[in-house]
């Protein structure tokens, strides 16, 4: 259905939310809700403690202070509630207000809790009416993810429209959903956005997490149907190539490292095609193994394509390769692709590859657009294949390419899931790390710990060695306190000074910006990284041994995991400074479990024991698999009823209708 069938859904608002990816109302009601906000009963300004949304019900007190600053209109006002306790309240932007908030007038203030220099402030609130208020109480309201042009209560009213308007089937049977514990789908759909409660909210996403594996693995069942038996058209027997890089090497390959490459060697020989997966902790050596084989395959004359999830792990990868080809003498000419080259670069490319003067071809996703045509393609790897979804194997398929195929992954998930998920595929895992690599040391700080902090990387520069430090955001949001990577660059560039050189990068720079940076990084021309996680995968720069990352009780222990895989990376003792914007003690026995091991099994399995079911959409792996809502360690069981349903639902002879299944590609 149109979007513009929706009330108050114009051309303009088309288009903003075309930019979320939203481009029919189909869509639209599968924007699911990041989070709820849940509307509690006022709170006594005494007792605000170290919550970070409040209503307070109070009375006013002080006629409204206007002031200009920078840009910035700041109204300010003070309130008192029943207790007789006051509190600071300010609004940014919102003159207007003036003329509805006056002196003893009493409203419900609802908003975030700012604290500095032990002076708490109620910032921006929402204002209601004791009434309006009573109404809102305990109702779970959906927070959506937003882009500029729209409010999140237009979001929610689009939604409820469109959810009226359409009809919804369900493609399993009464009896399955019985037998499976699920519910309908349309009551799942309606109750993700607007659940009257805890437990109903659980009911509709179960079904919906059900339905994404579900429609993930009817489609690799059907894949594999397809596939059985693809004859290897590219049989591999001489290793001449890798052997002499592996001779080279500044390093010997671990016995896993070697046991891998052996498994790969056996099905490049083999009858049919290699469908295998390298699962192996972060800075366990895939990428070596890629590459090896990667050269074997151009030393037969074939092409291989090495696909990763972001332009600056392109970059990284070429650059390596490039080194790896000088370094041994071959000849071999490596394209980079991704999709920011201008026009006139990507033909010249694509002729390239056309022709196979290009023999080893790396970049994003680009690789496999319906431009680029391959002359003998052998090999196709898929680097941090947890950030993908799996379908994009299915687009190499659309092009009528069957090569052999790695994909690689430091998704540490059970045996038995990984045979679910990966049914297609034989499994190889790097279980062990480089020898002489240093444990990393661990710890988890309050901000007041930073001066040290800085000392700490500051000593670490002066000794040759290098450090990111890790922020959540770009830009400075007034509503959320969490630091950005340009003003904390600012602020470490004036504290250091002309002794370090203190960069920033961030995911909306530019590309050659990007990898500008991060090759000054390389090069150890920029001492000290600020950045977001654009840094989380795959990066390797092994002079850097200090992690630093700020605000981090904001990610996922697995991306806090990924990000401290990016030191320790080489024969330097390695730091992790874990620094957390809160005391709150279940937040902070979280980040702990990152001090007790470096492994990242453990920490799986630890954060999933204290996850609690609020956790729901706030901390999760961060689309993993590219999985919209599911989460392939706590929906495990889900995920096992899943495929057994989709068996059952195949074997009565039941066709799934495509339906622009959510397992499309998640670049990042
Ligand atoms: P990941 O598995 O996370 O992709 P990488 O392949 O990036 O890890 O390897 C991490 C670092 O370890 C790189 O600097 C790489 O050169 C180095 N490395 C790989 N294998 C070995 C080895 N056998 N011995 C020593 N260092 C190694
Ligand atoms: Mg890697």
């Amino acid at each position: 259905m149109d979007l513009k069938e929706i009330k108050g859904i114009g051309d303009k608002t088309s288009l903003v939310l075309n930019k979320l990816n939203i481009v029919d109302a189909e869509g639209l009601v599968r924007h699911f809700p990041r989070n709820y906000d849940i509307y509690e009963e006022p709170t006594l300004i005494r007792d605000i403690d170290n919550k970070a949304v409040v209503a307070i019900d109070g009375t006013v007190v002080k006629s409204m202070d206007m002031k200009h600053v920078k840009n910035l209109t700041l109204l300010t006002t003070t309130i008192r509630d029943a207790n007789g306790d006051f509190l600071k309240v300010t609004w940014y932007n919102m003159p207007f207000l003036r003329s509805t908030i006056k002196m003893s007038m009493r409203f419900v203030f609802r908003g975030r809790i700012k604290r500095m220099n032990h002076i708490i402030t109620l910032e921006q609130p929402e204002i209601f009416t004791l009434a309006k208020y009573e109404e809102k109480l305990h109702v779970m309201q959906p927070v959506y993810s937003l882009t500029k042009g729209i409010s999140n209560n237009q979001m929610a009213k689009f939604v409820k429209e469109a959810l009226d308007k359409l009809s919804f089937d369900d493609y399993l049977s009464q009896e399955m959903r019985e037998k499976y514990h699920q519910c309908e789908m349309e009551e799942a759909i309606k109750n993700i956005h607007f659940p009257d409660n805890f437990e109903v909210l659980k009911t509709a996403r179960n079904r919906l997490v059900f339905d994404e594996f579900f429609t993930f693995l009817y489609r690799l069942k059907k894949l594999k149907e397809k596939e059985i038996e693809v004859p290897n058209r590219y049989i591999i027997n001489n290793h001449d190539v890798s052997d002499k890089v592996i001779g080279n090497l500044k390093f010997a390959l671990t016995g896993a490292q070697k046991r891998v490459l052996q498994d790969i060697f056996k099905d490049m020989q083999g009858k049919v095609v290699m469908q295998r997966l390298i699962q192996g902790d972060v800075g366990s050596g895939k990428t070596i193994v890629a590459f090896l084989a990667m050269l074997d395959m151009a030393g037969a004359g074939l092409q291989s394509a090495l696909m990763v999830p972001t332009e600056v792990l392109a970059n990284q990868h070429y650059e390596s390769m490039q080194r790896l080809l000088a370094e041994n003498g071959l000849p071999y000419e490596v394209a980079l692709l991704t999709g920011s080259l201008g026009a006139s670069a990507k033909k010249r490319l694509y002729e390239g590859i056309e022709s196979g003067k290009n023999n080893i071809i790396i970049g994003t996703h680009a690789l496999f657009q319906e431009k680029v045509v391959y002359d003998r393609l052998g090999l196709v790897v898929i680097d941090e294949q947890h950030r993908f979804g799996v379908m994009q194997r299915a687009m190499l398929q659309e092009k009528g390419v069957t090569p052999h195929t790695i994909v690689m992954s430091a998704t540490p998930i059970p045996r038995t899931l990984a045979m679910i998920l990966y049914a297609d595929m034989d499994i190889s895992v790097i279980d062990e790390l480089p020898a002489k690599r240093l444990t990393i040391k661990n710890c988890v700080v309050t901000k007041d710990y930073r001066p040290n902090a800085y000392n700490f990387i500051e000593k670490q520069v002066k000794s040759g060695r290098q450090a990111y430090v890790i922020c959540p955001m770009v830009e400075e949001n007034e509503m959320l306190e969490a630091e950005n990577v340009i003003d904390y660059a600012t602020i470490l560039k004036e504290r250091f000074g002309d002794r370090i050189k203190v960069e920033y990068l961030h995911g909306k720079m530019r590309a050659e910006q990007k990898s500008e940076i991060l090759g000054r990084f390389e090069k150890n021309e920029i001492n000290v990284l600020v950045s977001t996680t654009v840094v989380e995968v795959g990066i390797n720069v092994p002079n850097a041994t200090v992690m630093m990352v700020e605000n981090s009780e904001r990610f996922s222990l697995a991306s806090l995991h990924q990000l401290r895989g990016r030191v320790g990376r080489g024969e330097y003792q390695s730091y992790c400074i874990f620094v957390s914007a809160t005391q709150k003690p279940d937040k902070l026995e979280r980040l702990k479990i990152l001090v007790q091991s470096n492994d990242g099994f453990y920490i799986a399995s630890e954060d999933l024991k204290l996850r609690g079911p609020g956790d729901f959409f706030g901390v999760r792996q961060s689309g993993e698999m590219g999985f919209e809502i599911a989460d392939i360690l706590t929906d495990g069981k889900i995920l096992s009823d899943a495929a057994r349903a989709v068996d059952e639902f195949i074997l009565s002879g039941h066709e799934l209708i495509d339906k622009n299944m959510n397992n499309g590609i998640v670049i990042y």
